[in-house]
This record gives C-alpha cells, structure tokens and sequence, in this order.
C-alpha cells in the first residue's frame, strides 16, 4: 500500500487552529522538521484549509490540516472561516495556537474552543513565541491560560528547533486512543492464509498460560480470518512435514530466530512476537534504523536496556541476561550495560549509545511513543529485542522484510 493510501482511519489528522499570525504555518514546519506550510510575516497567508499527509517519525502517517486565521476579516475571511470550521469534522486533534503575546483577549479562542469540544475533538494549546516574553513570567502565564481555557498548554517558540520533542510529546499524549494502530498482523497475510506461530513454553512462560503477545497475535490472526498453527521450537520441524505447502508466515519468540529460520525455506515470510510490537506500539522504521547502529558499537559505549514491566528477573532472562551477554561477546566485556524496568527511564539518555526496549506489551502505543519521541529528540538510536537478536543472528533484513515488501 502506498504510504498516501493509508486510510484515513490509520493516519492522525492533526488540525491546527489560530489566529492569523499566531504562528500556526511555522509550528507545523517544527513539527514536521521541513517548510511543510506557507509562512508569512503577512496576517492571513494560508486562505483555504491545506491538508497534507505524509509519514513522520516517530508518529508515522499523519495528514495536517492547515486552516485560515480564526480571526479573518471581509466576506471572504468569513467563507475561510466556515471553510476552517467544516475541518473539525476531519480532525482527530486539534492544536490551538496563541502568541504568547496576546493572551490578553481570547474570546475569539473560547468560542473556537467550545466548537471543537462539542466534536469531542482532544485539543492541546500552544502558547508560541515565548522567545519574546520574560522568561520569569512563563510558568504563571501557562498556568494562566490552562486555568482559563481548560485545556493544557506547550510553551513553544516555532523557530527553535528544540522545543520540536515538546511539541511531538504533547501530540501523542493527547491523541485520541483510536490512534492506537488497528491490527498487530492482520494486514500481513490474506484470509485462509496458514501462519504458524513458534512459542516455547519454557521456565520464562507462565505456567498454564500463554504470554500476552502470543495472545494478542492468535486473537488478531482469528479476527482476520488466518488459520492458526503453533508449534514448540522442537515440534516445529514435524508441524511444518505435516503441511502440504510451506505455511504464509511465520512468527517466532525472538530468542530463536537461529534455530527457526535454518529450519523454513527462504521464500517463508518470518518474523517475530517483539517485531509485531514494535510496530504496533512504536515505531518500526525508526528501531530498524537503531538496529542498524548495532554494528558501530565500542567497548567503551554504554547501552541502555528498558523493560516496560517489572517482572522478577529469570534464569537465563533474555533482557538482563542473554543480550547483554551476545553484546559483550560481541563488542567486549567492558561493554557497559544498564537494565530499568517499569516506569523508570533515565533523563540523560544522551550518555548511552543505544537503547534497547523491550516489546512493551504493557504498554500503550502512546506510553512507548513517548520513549521513542524522547530518544530521537536527542539523537540517541532506539532499537528492541526482537530486532537486536535479528541483528545479531544476520538475518535483520529478512525478519522485517515482510514488513517493507507490504509497504507497511
Ligand atoms: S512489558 Fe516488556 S518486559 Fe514486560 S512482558 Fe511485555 S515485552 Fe516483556
């Protein structure tokens, strides 16, 4: 599918609402990290409502909504206002833009306020330009605002590069849930299509049951119309002899990747639990990019590994004990290794080299996209499991390779 084919229902139509000049054109150009919208020292630049749809890491397909200052003037100013209105009803999230100059009189704001609340439409602010106020002031002009419009505020100045992760936090915190990706892998096969599953219930398996993700994915595949195989590693080779055909595709617990993919015949699509997570809950282009940094790791680095759950460590457990072991087999035993889990994340990412998460089946899509946001605002690579063991078995481009074949 092409990436400006994505439905509409996938892709988060961020609508942005102001006056003329509040800075609406130069907050899109920050977000969107190019001259995406028309800016203009001239009040009234953008006339009629501009929808763009493009992909943008991490928050992948979007389409922005440009819209006409809510203060525009004439008959004309009134036709791009009505024009400006009819956009709520495609808007998923609205961002509404003041100077934090003109804080003053925003009856024209609350209006357009109630407007988008009474579409159920989440609404973020912006207070821009905050390059022009005493910066003593910031904190209770904030407060200010979120008091008398309800909404929470940003303090941002749209010519600053720096403020560009605020701004992207605040999106995907604010979003609505249906942002939440549709289906883990029901858009990788066709209906009646076999997909085996490899999932071995070994000591890191709860007894009696299944793992969260093999779950979801079984769950997802049925909702889909796929027929379900599973298998144990060690059964895999009699479940695949018992097939007629080689199955559409294969999912496996990342921990063995080595052990499956010697196994399938290289035209089998293959991947794995985490890999579906990761992009699912994150993003995939942006861990596929931090795999990739793997290979330019030293000994003297420093690699982060974040756990999204508090699970009492394992024997042999794959975050705090097999990666870091096939890294420091790999790039040395001083290869510095620090393991967090749950809630915690460090505020000094920039002292690692890379990150590497887990699936974080745990966690919404809106919780891991604010880890993904946090890391690339300060250039540090983000990777996960699943991709780091394709990494370090050779075989990274084939467990993703379903993935970029399908344009997904
Ligand atoms: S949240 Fe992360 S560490 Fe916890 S079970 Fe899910 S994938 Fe594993």
């Amino acid at each position: 599918m092409n990436l400006n084919e994505t439905p509409r229902s996938n892709r988060l139509h961020i609508g942005f609402y102001g006056r003329r000049n509040a800075g609406k054109s130069s907050l899109i150009n920050l977000m969107t990290g190019h001259k995406t919208a028309l800016v203009s020292e001239v009040a009234g630049t953008t006339t009629d409502p501009v929808i763009k749809s493009m992909e943008l890491l991490p928050l992948g397909p979007i389409s922005v909504i440009d819209t006409a200052g809510l203060d525009d003037e004439g008959i004309l100013g009134e036709l791009r206002i009505a024009r400006s209105k009819e956009m709520m009803a495609r808007t998923d999230l609205a961002v509404l833009v003041i100077p934090a100059l003109s804080t003053e009189n925003i009856e024209q704001e609350q209006l357009w306020l109630s407007e988008l609340r009474s579409q159920n439409i989440p609404i973020i602010g912006v207070l821009n330009q905050i390059d022009k106020v005493d910066p003593t002031h910031m904190t209770s002009l904030k407060e200010r605002m979120e008091k008398e419009l309800g909404i929470p505020f940003i303090l941002v100045s749209a010519l600053n590069k720096s403020y560009r992760a605020d701004l992207l936090s605040a999106i995907v915190q604010n979003a609505p849930t249906d942002f939440e990706s549709p289906t883990l892998v029901g858009d990788l096969f066709s209906p009646g299509d076999r997909i085996v599953l490899v999932m071995p219930q070994d000591i890191q398996a709860p007894k009696g049951r299944l793992i969260l993700p093999q779950v979801q994915v079984i769950r997802d595949i049925l909702d889909h119309d796929g027929l379900v195989l599973a298998a144990t590693t060690d059964k895999l080779p009699e479940l695949l002899n018992s097939l007629k055909e080689p199955p559409n595709l294969v999912i496996t617990d990342s921990q063995f990747f080595k052990e499956v993919e010697i196994l399938l015949p290289k035209t089998v699509p293959l991947t794995s639990f985490s890999i579906v997570l990761a992009r699912n809950k994150g993003d995939l282009g942006l861990f596929i990019r931090g795999a990739e940094t793997i290979e330019n790791l030293k000994e003297t680095d420093r690699v982060l590994i974040a756990e999204a759950c508090t699970h009492a460590p394992l024997t042999e457990d794959i975050g705090r004990e097999k990666i870091p072991r096939w890294l420091r087999a790999k790039f040395g035993k001083k290869l510095q290794i620090d393991v967090v889990s749950g809630i915690d994340f460090p505020k000094n990412l920039k002292e690692y080299a890379l990150i590497i998460h887990c699936g974080g089946c745990m966690f919404t899509r809106k919780q891991l996209m604010s880890r993904l946001i946090e890391a690339d605002g300060m250039n540090v690579p983000i990777t996960n499991y699943g991709l780091t063991i394709a990494y370090l078995n050779g075989i990274l481009d084939r467990s993703v390779e379903i993935f970029i074949n399908k344009n997904l």
